[in-house]
């Protein structure tokens, strides 16, 4: 048995069967045994990759449209640069590349990168090297100054409640799905049927036997987010896999860049669920722009005329990955239209290039 598993068991033994949130929280960021916290798990090698990791392409647009967000407004002589959940620090090392030529920008900009893992500290300090970098593990702890914010991919490594809609004769609501001890094992079980306050909105829209989801850190990030953006200047760029208003069970494992069980090996695969657009523009009391396939963001900053340029000092192999980093960044089969990309920016201004309000 793995030591994750005997904690888990250990813990359900204890106190009780875990909400799913829990549980993916145990596995993701246990001090000492959770996914994240002991390995950096991208590339090939790892269990997944990520639009930074799949080109450079990626980073450098990012970068740009945040640079020129920055000069929308005013290039304000002190703001902050910061990433959540940078992983390896390939998307801000691009960001940092295509914007050194933008004049002012990384004189002005103070760099943070807000990150739970250690392991993964590492690695960024390392792709950064000759930057001066301030770690955080919270949002909170980043400086009340103006923002600029990127975020791929950190957003669904956040914890998810799951409850299905049921009734009887005498409640209509909602079931909580738990994880619980069976026979030496995990298994999911469903609690009794109550009322859940954060989900009266959707008694509208679901039916029984539907199932939602409840990133409860979501709502209070993209409006920490938003209230420094709002109130200090800045943009908001974040990216992941999602939907405006997601329903249906989404919680997914992946090792080795294969869907397994995600009961199975707690600890050693990336546990993920989508993100919820509405949620996040919900809760940022700054303006935010449409929810925008990535494909779509990509392309409109010219993806496609980076990746000429690009193509034209290659050949053989090189130029084959590059071609197939290009589709699979904006294709509608790839990650072009799973994958969304939302702004925030203040009222009265316009948010980064590629976005609309
Ligand atoms: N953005 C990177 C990595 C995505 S993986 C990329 O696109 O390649 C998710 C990242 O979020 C990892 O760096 C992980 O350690 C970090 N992370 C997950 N949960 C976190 C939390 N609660 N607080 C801070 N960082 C977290």
């Amino acid at each position: 048995m793995s030591a994750m598993l005997g904690h888990l068991l250990e813990r359900i033994n204890d106190t009780g069967p875990l909400t799913v949130a829990d549980y993916m929280s145990e596995c993701l960021l246990h001090p000492t045994l959770g996914y994240y916290t002991t390995r950096d798990p991208l590339g090939a090698a790892g269990d997944f990759t990520t639009a930074p990791e799949i080109s450079q392409m990626f980073g450098e647009l990012v970068g740009l449209s945040l640079a020129q967000s920055w000069l929308d407004q005013g290039a304000p002589s002190t703001f902050v640069l910061a990433e959540a959940g940078p992983g390896r620090g390939t998307l801000m090392a691009d960001m940092l590349r295509a914007t050194k030529a933008v004049p002012g920008f990384h004189a002005a900009m103070q760099l943070h990168l807000v990150e739970a893992s250690p392991v993964l500290r590492a690695r960024q300090q390392e792709a950064l090297a000759g930057y001066k970098v301030a770690w955080t593990k919270t949002l909170a702890e980043l400086p009340e100054a103006p923002l600029w914010f990127v975020a791929n991919e950190f957003f669904d490594a956040l914890p998810v409640r799951q409850f299905l809609r049921d009734s009887n004769d005498q409640h209509d609501g909602w079931r909580e799905k738990r994880v619980i001890a069976q026979d030496g094992e995990l298994g999911f079980a469903l609690g009794g049927i109550t009322p859940v306050a954060a989900l009266t909105h959707r008694m509208t829209d679901t039916v029984k036997g539907d199932l939602v989801e409840v990133c409860a850190p979501a709502a209070p990030l993209a409006e920490e987010i938003g209230r420094r953006i709002e109130a200090h200047g800045g943009a908001a760029l974040i990216f992941d896999y999602g939907d405006w208003r997601s329903k249906g069970d989404t919680l997914q494992a992946l090792k080795s860049h294969t869907k397994v069980n995600p009961l199975a090996g707690p600890g050693e695969a990336d546990l993920t669920a989508h993100v919820d657009f509405e949620v996040l523009a919900g809760a940022t009391p700054s303006a935010h722009s449409t929810m925008t396939p990535q494909g779509v963001f990509l392309e409109r900053l010219g993806i496609t005329q980076r990746a000429q340029a690009l193509a034209g000092g290659l050949e053989g192999a090189a130029l084959e990955d590059l071609i197939a980093a290009h589709r699979r960044l904006t294709h509608p089969e790839e990650m072009g239209t799973l994958f969304k990309v939302i702004g925030f920016c203040p009222h009265g201004h316009t948010p980064p290039p590629g976005l609309d309000i």
